[in-house]
C-alpha cells in the first residue's frame, strides 16, 4: 500500500470512528468562540480533564469575554484559577487577553505568527487555537495525539530529541489533511485517550488497526533516559494569632501575586517549635519538595497580613501551601483540643 493510499485510508477509518465514539459531550466541544478555545487549551496544559471541567464552566462565567478577563485585576484572575495549579498560566492568559484587547480588536488571531507573539502561547496552543477555533491547516501535537502518530508510524526514535521531533513532524504533516484540521485533531486526541492509550493499547478496538505500523505499541513512543528526581527540602512558619493566620503576598517567580506561608529564615520567627506541625510534600519540575511548617508565637512581622479562616477561602494560594494550611489548621486544632504544650 503507497504511502497516501495509507495515510487516506486511516484518516476515514479515524472520522468514520469518531463521528459515534468521539468525546462530543467535553464541555470546551461545545463552544466554538476562540476565546473559549484558548481558554480550555491553557488550563487543560498540565491539568487532567476532570479537573478542569469544572472550572472551565466557572471561569466562562466569571470572565465571558477576552475583554471581560482583560479587565479583571490580577488577584480576581488568581482566585479563579485556584485548583488548576502552575499559576503563571493564569498570569500569561491574563497578559494575554490585554495583548489581544489592546492590540487585535479583542478578536483572537488566526495567524500562527501572531499567536506566537502572545503571551504562554507556544507552538501547540497556536496550532490548537488555530485548528479547534478556526478549523485551519494546523499540526496540532499534543501527548494523545503524539501517542497515537508515533505508533501508528512505528517512530522507534526518542520523540524528546532534536531527529524524534522533526520525524514526528512529518508524520503528522503527513497524516493531516491540508485544510480543515479541526475533525481530525479531535480524533487523534480522543483515540489517544479512549484506545490507543499508554501502556498496552486496544489496538482490536482501533479504527487504525488496518494502516498501523506499531509491532510493540506498548513501548512507543520512546523517550530518552530520565532525568533523576531530587529531593529538597523548606521550612515554613506559622503565625497564627487571634484566630487569624499570617501569610505572606509572594514577589517569586513561582508564586507572584498569590498568599504564601512565609520562610523561616526571612520571618526571622525565633520562638518556633523544634518539631514541625506540619510536613507536605509537593513536586515542581524535577525536584520533589518537602515542605516543613513551625509553629511560632512571635509577633508576625508587619509585611505579613493576617486572615479569618473564611477569608483564606476567597484569596489565592497555591495548592502546596492550601494542602500545609489545612495540614497546619488540622494539627493546631489538635493541639488545642488536647492542651498539648509546646515543646
Ligand atoms: S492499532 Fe493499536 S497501536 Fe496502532 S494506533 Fe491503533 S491502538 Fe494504537
Amino acid at each position: 500500500m503507497n504511502k497516501e493510499k495509507r495515510v487516506g485510508l486511516a484518516r476515514s477509518a479515524l472520522l468514520n470512528w469518531h463521528a459515534s465514539h468521539g468525546r462530543h459531550d467535553l464541555l470546551w466541544r461545545r463552544f466554538t468562540d476562540p476565546y473559549a478555545v484558548l481558554v480550555s487549551e491553557f488550563m487543560l496544559q498540565q491539568t487532567t480533564v476532570a479537573t478542569v471541567t469544572p472550572r472551565f464552566a466557572e471561569w466562562m462565567q466569571t470572565f465571558p469575554t477576552v475583554a471581560d478577563l482583560a479587565s479583571a485585576t490580577e488577584e480576581e484572575v488568581l482566585t479563579a484559577w485556584q485548583g488548576l495549579g502552575y499559576y503563571s498560566r493564569a498570569r500569561r492568559l491574563h497578559a494575554a487577553a490585554k495583548t489581544i484587547t489592546e492590540c487585535h480588536d479583542a478578536i483572537i488571531p488566526s495567524e500562527s505568527e501572531s499567536l506566537l507573539a502572545l503571551p504562554g502561547i507556544g507552538d501547540y496552543t497556536a496550532a490548537a487555537v488555530l485548528a479547534f477555533a478556526y478549523d485551519l491547516h494546523a499540526l496540532v501535537l499534543d501527548t494523545n495525539i503524539i501517542r497515537v502518530l508515533s505508533r501508528w508510524a512505528n517512530l522507534d526514535t526518542p520523540i524528546d530529541i532534536g531527529k524524534g521531533k522533526k520525524l514526528l513532524m512529518k508524520i503528522a504533516e503527513s497524516f493531516y489533511p491540508r485544510t480543515g484540521c479541526r475533525a481530525t485533531a479531535s480524533a487523534l486526541m480522543d483515540l489517544g485517550a479512549t484506545i490507543c492509550t499508554s501502556g498496552i493499547p486496544q489496538c482490536s478496538l482501533c479504527p487504525l488497526q488496518q494502516t498501523c505500523l506499531a509491532d510493540k505499541p506498548e513501548h512507543l513512543p520512546r523517550k530518552a533516559p530520565r532525568v533523576v528526581t531530587l529531593k529538597q527540602s523548606e521550612l515554613r512558619v506559622c503565625f497564627y494569632q487571634q484566630e487569624r493566620l499570617y501569610l505572606e503576598l509572594s514577589q517569586g517567580p513561582r508564586w507572584r501575586g498569590l498568599w504564601i506561608l512565609p520562610e523561616l529564615g526571612k520571618a526571622h520567627a525565633k520562638g518556633y517549635r523544634s518539631t514541625p506541625l506540619a510536613e507536605v510534600t509537593y513536586p515542581i519540575t524535577r525536584y520533589r519538595i518537602t515542605m516543613k511548617i513551625f509553629e511560632t508565637l512571635d509577633k508576625p512581622p508587619t509585611h505579613l497580613r493576617g486572615f479569618s479562616i473564611d477569608e483564606l477561602n476567597s484569596i489565592p494560594i497555591p495548592s502546596p501551601h492550601r494542602k500545609a494550611i489545612g495540614a497546619v489548621a488540622k494539627r493546631l486544632f489538635s493541639i488545642h483540643n488536647s492542651g498539648e504544650s509546646p515543646n
